[in-house]
């Protein structure tokens, strides 16, 4: 049922998720705050979600605090379980509400969640917050993921709390907004497979295919079927960070969502300099998030949706696993295409042949060596055939030369002029990404109040793919033999 009052910004919840068996949630409401102060509005999600900005301005912050609770909301707490670097725990939203389902004009439902709004029942130890650095990080890479195409959650709002949250030092509380197709995850099925109660994993997976896979309703072999198309979804997502150099930093499997997005941004960075086994997370010391590793880690946690799966398919549950395994078989190859046809856009290239895989590895074999800036490489190729000169630093590149050389021969066979393969490349690889130096400098000075670098960072991602006098100083990356950076985890 939708309740709607009219004087407020034009919320419509409707809460489906609330109406699963008991044991997926807690109805719990955010604590309070001793003063709400808006930091950040994204005023395109709130067009989107069909909210009344003007009203937004006003309420927006008590609703976004957690002090008022929308009319037409039920809060709960989520429960799941994870593996966190390898590890199974159970966990649950220890500092998260979901506020409830709103539907948008286009009747989309999408989920709203309080980042950091207090304690509940799955806070364990924590404190149920979240300090002001973190939120806005969340918020701006999430635009910057948004601005490049990819699959994500999207920030709403950044909140002060006007309260301090204690981590090493004390620092400034806020509270993140956060709009998602759905913050179902792997690790829910996880939790619903470890109660080990077939008819609440049976009802999460109706109730999941019926929200983010509706075309399998009717599927005989709904389990296949659902974890054939979550691979599908997870293959597309992975191999787009890899054509950006995103590193998400903490891929547990409560950090994998079900609708496909990009969720959770922690400790995650770009690329500057190409390495394969670049790592920003201070706690990541395996590498087992590293750059490289993010396709084999999205099998590794598939597999953990497989064997919580196992569970609601009739019969002997071997043949199951064995069914399971041939799908999950399938990922490197089910990733490779969508790599694939990504990297060869990237290189202007509009069909597939067979030594172009070769290609593109090789560029990358060249970038790492020479320690190249995985983004400007692509737009310095494409500038170079655009103006029929290779940039003269980069031409002294050792094996660039013979690669462009090869390069060329290949994109010959391509429809269109060089100048047309270059325009192709220009609509497809950045300019503007979330740059580290970038990021931070506006989290500093975001941090003291100066609110002016936040802005212009996320003004700059409006036209990722066209170097424009604004955007330059947003343009380059960290140079080689830099400081590595690192990146601690959103508590
Ligand atoms: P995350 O690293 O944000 O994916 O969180 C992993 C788990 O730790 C989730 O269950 C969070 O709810 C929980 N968590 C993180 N920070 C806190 C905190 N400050 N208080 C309570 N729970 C937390
Ligand atoms: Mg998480």
């Amino acid at each position: 049922m939708s309740i709607k009052k009219k004087s407020d910004a034009g919320w419509c919840f409707d809460n489906s998720f609330a109406h699963l068996p008991e044991v997926f949630f807690s109805p719990t409401k955010p604590e309070p705050v001793r003063h709400a102060g808006q930091i950040l509005l994204n005023e395109t999600v709130a067009k989107d979600l069909g909210l009344t900005i003007e009203i937004l301005r006003l309420d927006g912050p008590q609703v976004f605090a957690g002090n008022e609770i929308p009319s037409g909301a039920m809060p709960i707490a989520q429960a799941y379980a994870g593996h966190q670097f390898g590890h199974f725990t159970n966990l649950g939203d220890g500092r998260a509400i979901l506020l409830g389902e709103h539907l948008t004009p286009d009747k989309q439902r999408v989920d709203v969640q309080l980042k950091g709004s207090g304690r509940t029942p799955y806070s364990r130890s924590g404190d149920g917050r979240a300090a002001l650095g973190p939120m806005i990080r969340e918020y701006i890479i999430s635009e910057g993921m948004e601005s490049l195409g990819i699959p994500t959650t999207r920030s709403l709002s950044v909140t002060a709390t006007g309260e301090s949250v204690l981590r090493s030092t004390p620092l400034p509380g806020a509270i993140l907004t956060r709009i998602a197709k759905s913050h179902i995850r792997v690790g829910t099925f996880q939790y619903a497979a470890a109660l080990g109660d077939k008819e609440n994993l049976s009802q999460l997976l109706a109730y999941t295919v019926d929200r983010h896979y509706p075309d399998l309703r009717n599927s005989d072999d709904l389990p296949f079927a659902f974890f054939q198309a979550v691979l599908d979804r997870q293959a597309d997502l992975v191999s787009r960070w890899m054509l950006v150099g995103f590193v998400h930093g903490v891929m547990n499997t409560d950090n994998v969502s079900i609708a496909g997005e990009t969720i959770d941004y922690g400790p995650c960075a770009f690329l500057d300099v190409y390495h394969p086994e670049t790592v920003f997370s201070s706690i990541d010391h395996q590498g087992r998030y590293a750059f490289q590793n993010q396709p084999s880690i999205t099998q590794w946690n598939l597999a953990r949706l497989a064997e919580s799966l196992v569970q609601v398919v009739p019969g002997n549950p071997e043949d199951a696993v064995g069914k399971f395994v041939e799908i999950l078989e399938t990922f490197p190859s089910c990733y490779e295409k969508y790599f694939q046809i990504g990297a060869n856009a990237k290189l202007g290239l509009t069909t597939l042949e067979k030594e172009d895989s070769a290609i593109y590895s090789d560029l990358l074999k060249i970038m790492e060596e020479s320690q190249l800036d995985f983004t400007e490489t692509f737009v310095t190729l494409a500038d170079g055939l655009e103006q029929s000169e290779v940039d003269p630093e980069f031409s002294k590149v050792a094996g660039l030369s013979d690669w462009i050389k090869r390069w060329s021969q290949r994109f010959a066979r391509e429809p269109g002029s060089v100048v047309d393969v270059a325009k192709r490349m220009q609509t497809v690889n950045p300019v503007i990404i979330p740059r580290n130096l970038k990021v931070e400098e506006a989290l500093v000075a975001a941090e003291s109040g100066d609110l002016e670098p936040t802005h212009r960072l996320l003004e700059a991602f409006k036209l990722p793919f066209s170097k424009t006098k604004e955007n330059e100083p947003y343009q380059k990356g960290a140079l080689p033999g830099s400081q590595p950076y690192c990146t601690f985890c959103g508590t």
